[in-house]
């Protein structure tokens, strides 16, 4: 069955989900197709009153179903059922996604929603295996920590990979028996609106996933500066992590997960396989049209080998097809907004002035939506913009490199230091590389996550604070007690 559809007749979930209700409200924020740039829906925007009502469900619905308190197996077998109906409903999730954001619908089914599924399963299955721990004291005594639940977590998510982003924040806190009002991007609402009620529908107790949606100034800071929420897991710009950083310290103090953004590079010795180095490069910046964090933008190669890459890259990155979201066969996204186009044709254009120039793209591409053409800029120094800005876009840079010295100098980013590719055939330069590499991430003859959960991912410098995804991203939702006895 395709899943091509007509974007004119599909119904939409618009509303805040609070209490396991639909409270439908149509006016707020205009929100504009990215395969067309038709106006289709309005964002509606929670105020601190709306905020509050969901906090308020969140907490009662954690007492009446005793969430945190239950056989932890409770727990994990409400997420499996959850993510089973979250695969058997991936179509109708596909398509709500794929109209407003810029995901191509025939990516989601097999791609962000089978992965996302599986995720939560993953993060089920930690519910009761990890918990508390004896802990080696004298015969007088005996210590103990005890792990337990923070109660109401408060998540805010990015537009770019709304159904992935939803499910790296909910799995988590809610197999580690927390409560969870999350707020999705205002221009991508309505897919963690229906994940929310196909989690109702799978008996996972209504009130325990709360989605109020809006924008950051409004919605966004009355959710991360309410008293009740007991912790905060934040994925989007560095910017606005910084704002929620000032907004908590305002308003109290609480832990916080901040995964933020990037800048990361690419490095490809003469050693390395080079056309597989090819495929993966070009593939990292034109996937969502480069609307990724970890999308690895700065191409560092040696010289010898240059031209013969740059020439395999150009010729992969003109192959994804262009199409809108809702046509299976589309591979080549639109970039989400027409600002957000305009902010990467004004940091091409700077990018020209200060010496670069571009070997392909560097234009918006002509008809409908928001389309900007695969781009790969030559010539720019350390401090040309097109080196420094986070683009978010399908822009590549190439410089080359003679020897590891000057290829590692390269590689360092003055301000974001979340993932990096490295290319070579050498084991033992890998091994020194991946230790000398800033960043959340290194990727060997790689430029992709696996489906191996376990690995956590996070940023170093401003990319971010903890981790999302593996262990790690179980636990950061327990808050640890000690406890000591004397015998
Ligand atoms: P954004 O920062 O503009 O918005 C992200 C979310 O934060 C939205 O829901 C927005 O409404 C909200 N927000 C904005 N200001 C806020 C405030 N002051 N208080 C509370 N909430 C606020 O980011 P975006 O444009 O939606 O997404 C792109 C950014 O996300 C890029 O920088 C990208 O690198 C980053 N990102 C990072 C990761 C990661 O894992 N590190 C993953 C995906 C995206």
């Amino acid at each position: 069955m395709s899943l091509s559809f007509n974007p004119e007749t599909l119904p939409l979930p618009i509303g805040h989900f609070i209490g396991g209700k639909l409270i439908e409200a149509y006016d707020g924020l205009d929100m504009h197709r990215p395969s067309d740039g038709a106006a289709h829906a309005q964002c509606p925007v929670a105020d601190t009153e709306r905020v509050n009502h969901a906090v308020e469900n969140a907490k009662a619905a954690l007492k009446s179903s005793n969430w945190g308190g239950v056989r932890p197996r409770e727990r994990t077998k409400s997420l499996q059922a959850w993510a089973d109906l979250i695969e058997a409903e991936a179509g109708t999730l596909a398509k709500i996604e794929a109209l407003s954001s810029t995901r191509p619908v025939g990516q989601l089914v097999a791609g962000d929603i089978a992965v996302t599924a599986e995720q939560i399963r993953f993060f089920a299955e930690f519910a009761d295996k990890e918990g508390s721990n004896v802990v080696p004291t004298d015969d007088q005594t005996f210590g103990m920590t005890i792990s337990e639940p923070y109660g109401v977590v408060g998540a805010i998510t990015p537009w770019n990979f709304p159904i992935s982003m939803a499910g790296w924040k909910l799995g988590p806190a809610l197999a580690a028996g927390n409560a969870v009002v999350i707020k999705p991007s205002e221009m991508t609402p309505f897919s963690t609106v229906y994940m929310a009620q196909l989690a109702v529908r799978a008996g996972i107790p209504a009130g325990l996933i709360n989605v109020v949606l809006g924008d950051g100034p409004t919605t966004g800071n009355a959710l991360t500066g309410h008293a009740d929420i007991a912790r905060v897991s934040f994925t989007g710009s560095t910017r606005a992590g910084s704002a929620i950083m000032e907004n908590i310290a305002r308003t109290g103090v609480k832990p916080m997960t901040l995964e933020l953004g990037g800048k990361s590079p690419q490095l490809v010795f003469a050693d390395a396989d080079l056309n597989k180095a090819a495929a993966a490069i070009a593939s990292s910046v034109t996937f969502n049209a480069g609307q990724a964090c970890v999308a690895g933008t700065r191409l560092i190669v040696e010289k010898s080998v240059a031209d013969e890459l740059i020439a395999a890259i150009i010729a992969q990155m003109q192959t994804a097809r262009p199409g809108p979201t809702w046509d299976a066969a589309t591979q080549y996204s639109p970039i989400i907004s027409e600002r957000q186009r305009s902010r990467i044709a004004s940091i091409v254009e700077a990018a020209k002035a200060a010496g670069g120039e571009c070997l392909t793209g560097g234009y918006a591409m002509e008809g409908a939506g928001y389309f900007y053409a695969p781009t790969l800029i030559s010539g720019a120094t350390q401090d040309n913009p097109a080196i420094i800005e986070e683009i978010f876009g399908p822009v590549l840079t190439v410089q080359t490199f003679e020897g590891e010295e000057e290829a590692l100098a390269l590689s360092a980013h003055p301000v974001y230091g979340l993932a990096s590719g490295l290319f070579t055939s050498d084991l033992s330069r890998t091994l020194r590389f991946a230790r000398a590499l800033e960043a959340g991430t290194v990727w060997v003859n790689r430029y992709s996550r696996s489906r191996d959960h376990i690995l956590p991912t996070g940023g170093y410098k401003r990319s971010g604070i903890g981790k999302d995804l593996g262990r790690e991203a179980y636990e950061t939702n327990r808050k640890s007690k000690s406890v000591l006895i004397s015998l």
